[in-house]
């Protein structure tokens, strides 16, 4: 149905958003989050990709360890209903799902800065004349600050070893076939290619298979931080070959502020204990873990990269939010995904033409090269607008210069919400005119 014409046909949106929310298989589940509440009402939730919502399951779950500690103490470890020794594999299966990935080949394990340097530390080893490691330009400051220190852990200058790719001249995202060509032309002297999955900033969805298949025709590592990919686009870790990866589990994966992350690698790094690592006792064999030998003896799979035992309250809340992954599946979020943020993009379209309100969309026009996030300028417009939303209930990440980041997540928005937020922003633009 076309919908891209003007505003001033809002009905016909709003009753568009009914059909759809009627017709939405993934619409129980928002009954399963909890959705926090404005006025008497509930408020346009859009920062998903921020923090992700409390699983209404979650409390259980935490309940459930607390009362196992005041229970058996530490023979929690050994007789919880999850025992604590192996709680990091109470996530394992559905980690694996939402990455594509085998179950060796995925670890929940500290944070996600943490196991971006732990994963650094193995795969980004520079040698001879291949020094260089590979970011893209305007990274999450958490990124390059991690990569700048593992430059200088190597004793090099990131002045000349560390490389940031940017979009082309008055683009906003970057192009398939300038960062295969830029990998290639720095060729043996490119040690690692570590980019984002999902763009923070524009939301971009980067060709993954095709930078792990120039990174490796280069000769170089190839990673991911998967902060914004992780429970939002399908991914597929290990037939696209990724060397490693890792994300955080309080974004799309809903796991709690600050729960544990993710890390990935590729069964092809298995067992091999003569890769240099950062090791701890959780990565050490786990049979002979507790008979306390002095020497280390490594796990095999994703799980030697661990060094501490599992944090089981950080991680218990994000059981919950994996269990309503499962029962979605990937495939329905993925194609609901593309419908609600393909209506919020005919929304804004709209708008814009009916207000006269230069709106940009930074974000890729092209479904296959975005997630849900839309990533939207107000040209001309600032807090101002931003305060209205706020006023009415609209949670968005709001970012100088009057750039509205906003995420209709599949698991707990509706097409409704898109509406709503529609009509207010209207609303917003004409009142800030
Ligand atoms: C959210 C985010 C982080 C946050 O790092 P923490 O270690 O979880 O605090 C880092 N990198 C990217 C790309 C992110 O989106």
């Amino acid at each position: 149905m076309p919908l891209d014409h003007n505003w001033t046909h809002q009905g016909e949106f709003l009753q568009a958003a009914q059909r759809f929310d009627r017709e939405d298989v993934l619409a129980p589940f928002r009954e399963r989050f909890h959705i926090p509440p404005h006025g008497e009402g509930q408020s346009l939730y859009f920062t998903g990709n921020s923090l992700g919502l409390q699983p209404k399951g979650a409390r259980d779950i935490i309940e459930g360890e607390l009362e196992d500690w005041r229970r058996y103490g530490v023979e929690a470890h050994f007789e919880g209903r999850r025992p604590w020794v192996a709680y990091h594999r109470e996530a394992t299966a559905d980690l694996a799902a939402v990455v594509g990935a085998q179950a060796d080949e995925v670890v929940a394990m500290n944070a996600l800065t943490v196991n971006l340097h732990l994963l650094l530390i193995s795969f980004y080893r520079p040698q001879g004349k291949r020094t260089k490691l590979m970011i893209e330009a305007g990274a999450f400051p958490s990124d390059r600050y991690a990569a700048l220190s593992q430059l200088r852990l190597h004793g090099l200058d990131p002045e000349t070893h560390l490389i940031e790719i940017s979009p082309r001249e008055g683009e906003h995202t970057l192009r398939t076939e300038d960062i295969t060509a830029r990998i290639a032309q720095e060729g043996d002297t490119l040690a690692c290619v570590m980019l984002c999955g999902v763009q923070y900033y524009t939301g971009q969805w980067m060709p993954m298979r095709e930078i792990t298949e120039a990174a490796h025709a280069a000769g170089a590592t190839c990673g991911f931080d998967l902060a914004h990919a992780a429970g939002n686009v399908p991914l597929q870790l290990h037939d696209w070959n990724v060397d490693f990866a890792c994300w955080c589990g309080y974004k799309y994966l809903n796991g709690g502020p600050g729960c544990t992350a993710g890390a990935f690698v590729h069964e092809r790094h298995a067992n091999k204990p003569e890769m240099p690592r950062l090791e701890g006792w959780w990565g050490h064999s786990e049979a002979r873990r507790f008979k306390m030998e002095p020497d280390f003896d490594l796990m095999s799979g994703a799980e030697g990269w661990q060094t501490s035992n599992a944090p089981v309250m950080n991680m218990a809340a994000m059981l919950a939010s994996l269990a309503e992954f499962r029962a979605a599946g990937m495939d329905r979020m993925r194609a609901k995904s593309l419908a609600l943020t393909a209506f919020l993009e005919q929304g804004i379209h709209a708008v814009a033409k009916s207000t006269g309100a230069p709106l940009e969309i930074l974000t890729p026009s092209d479904p296959s090269a975005r997630g849900c996030q839309l990533s939207v300028v107000a040209h001309g417009h600032g807090k101002s607008l931003f305060d209205c939303l706020t006023k009415h209930g609209v949670i968005v990440d709001w970012r100088e210069p009057a750039v509205i980041r906003m995420a209709p997540v599949p698991l707990y928005n509706s097409f409704a919400d898109v509406a709503e937020f529609l009509t207010i922003l209207h609303h917003g633009l004409h009142q800030d005119a």
